[in-house]
């Protein structure tokens, strides 16, 4: 008699995963947490220098990976990276909907204009719409279920002063993954949401170098230090995984205990 082949429970070979805004920052660390698993995974990003050096970045990985030039405001553009990512891999398992611009974090709310909020608005919420929808409709066609994967921030929680339109985007993020939970869990899709609290990547480059802001921060988080991309690789592998095919409509806080602090 044979022995059984082990499986890893969080290995994802097989499967492939979309991943917008991959090519940097928090994508580029679940992106490499996903390939490092076996998942082929396609990054969609607009600037294809960038997207040429995520790839670099995660050669030797177990999974393949492919970037393609993607603009979330444009539905066009988000068509043209889905019909790449079918052709190369043939099927979607998962969507990382992550793409998102700060909100500068400067500007008091007495002077932010209508188009501050419309361009933010624009890339944080409808360009989430626009990336989750097709994806979606071929997810309930095919019947096989599937995973959305959101990122929320701390923001939505926490009074961001300076940042209102980037905290409702944000706010409005959990919103949507509650509905969607609800909507789609009947085709075995589950939608959850990250919400990181300070992780170091390009978006709050300002921040890191300022002193002031870090002596008043650190001491606030009870890991004393702000995050890395490559720590939020875990949870987007179990999001993926067969070991949370039972947890949906959930917000998923890593943030180094800032918010409970
Ligand atoms: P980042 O390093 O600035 O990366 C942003 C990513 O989004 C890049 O890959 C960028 O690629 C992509 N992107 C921006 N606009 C896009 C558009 N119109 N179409 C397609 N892609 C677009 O920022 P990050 O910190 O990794 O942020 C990733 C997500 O985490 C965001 O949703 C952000 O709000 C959230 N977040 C970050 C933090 C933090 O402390 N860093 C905390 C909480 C939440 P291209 O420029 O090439 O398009």
């Amino acid at each position: 008699m044979g022995t059984a082949k082990a499986v890893h429970p969080m290995d994802l070979t097989g499967k492939v995963a979309i991943i917008t805004g991959g090519n940097r920052g928090i994508g580029l660390g679940m992106a490499k947490g996903l390939a490092a698993a076996g998942c082929d995974v396609a990054l969609w990003g607009r600037d294809p220098e960038r997207n040429r050096q995520a790839i670099e970045h995660c050669a030797g990985l177990r999974g393949s990976v492919a970037a393609y030039a993607c603009d979330v405001v444009d539905d066009q553009s988000v068509g043209h990276a889905l019909q790449s990512t079918l052709s190369r891999f043939g099927r979607v398992d998962g969507v990382f909907a992550n793409a998102g611009i700060g909100g500068g974090g400067r500007t008091p709310f007495l002077e932010q204009t209508d188009e501050d909020w419309r361009q933010i608005l624009e890339v944080n919420l409808l360009g989430v719409r626009r990336v989750l929808a097709p994806v979606l409709a071929r997810m309930v066609q095919k019947g096989e279920g599937g995973r959305v994967v959101i990122t929320s921030s701390a923001a939505a929680r926490l009074g961001t002063a300076y940042n209102e339109h980037y905290a409702a985007t944000k706010a409005g993020l959990i919103a949507i993954t509650r509905a969607l939970a609800v909507e789609f869990g009947r085709h075995g899709i589950t939608a959850n949401a990250i919400l990181p609290g300070y992780v170091q990547t390009e978006m709050i480059g300002d921040l890191l170098e300022n002193q002031k802001f870090l002596d008043r921060v650190r001491p606030r988080l009870p890991l004393r230090r702000l995050g890395t991309p490559d720590e939020l690789a875990g949870v987007a592998i179990y999001l993926m995984s067969e070991m949370s095919s039972y947890h949906t409509g959930d917000v998923i806080t890593i943030d180094g205990g800032f918010s409970i602090s």
